[in-house]
């Protein structure tokens, strides 16, 4: 069975756009996947003091992995591109989230499906919207409500 899955995309090191297009390139290969769409790219200041500005996006993909095996290939995207993990939420070549997971509710050690902080983050929530506008999450949330809780301020779209 394939199913829709949204991926968080981010960066603040190593040319943050150019990372985005080449994770982008990779995700589209990933076995048993196909790329259904990306949104445009945003721009923001890191929540941390004392980082780069961040990039972000949100792909769509249709995959028949299951959520492990699919988490799995992010963290070898991630790893391909000189992700290095030194502190948590420090500066980073590339993150990639899974967001959204069909209608599923993941909560394993390793994986929780909504991601858990998506519903509080502007660079997730509007790049989500542009490529599944109206959507209700697997909780019961709609991204609707979820956007009208968290201003845009601050982002900054970048032209395609
Ligand atoms: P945040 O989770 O706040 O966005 P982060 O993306 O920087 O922080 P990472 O260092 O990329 O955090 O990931 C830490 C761990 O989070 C991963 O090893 C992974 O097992 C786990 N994880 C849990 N849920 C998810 C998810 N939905 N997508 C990706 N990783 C997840
Ligand atoms: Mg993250
Ligand atoms: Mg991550």
């Amino acid at each position: 069975m394939t199913e829709r899955v949204y991926i968080g995309l981010g960066s603040n090191l190593a040319d943050p756009a150019e990372q985005l297009r080449d994770a982008i390139k990779a995700l589209a290969q990933l076995p048993e996947t196909s790329l259904s769409g990306v949104s445009s790219f945003y721009v923001s200041d890191s929540l941390l003091p004392g980082q780069p500005r961040y990039t972000n996006a949100v792909a769509g993909l249709d995959t028949s992995l299951d959520p492990l095996r699919l988490l799995d290939g992010l963290q070898a995207i991630e790893n391909d591109q000189g992700r290095e993990r030194l502190e948590r939420w420090g500066p980073r070549t590339l993150d990639l989230d899974i967001l959204l997971f069909g209608d599923r509710l993941i909560d394993e050690p390793r994986l929780k499906v909504p991601h858990y902080h998506m519903h509080a983050r502007a660079f997730v929530l509007y790049p989500l919207a542009e490529l599944a506008p109206g959507i209700t999450l697997a909780d019961g949330r709609a991204l609707d409500d979820l956007l009208a809780a968290c201003p845009f301020e601050g982002l900054e779209r970048l032209s395609v």
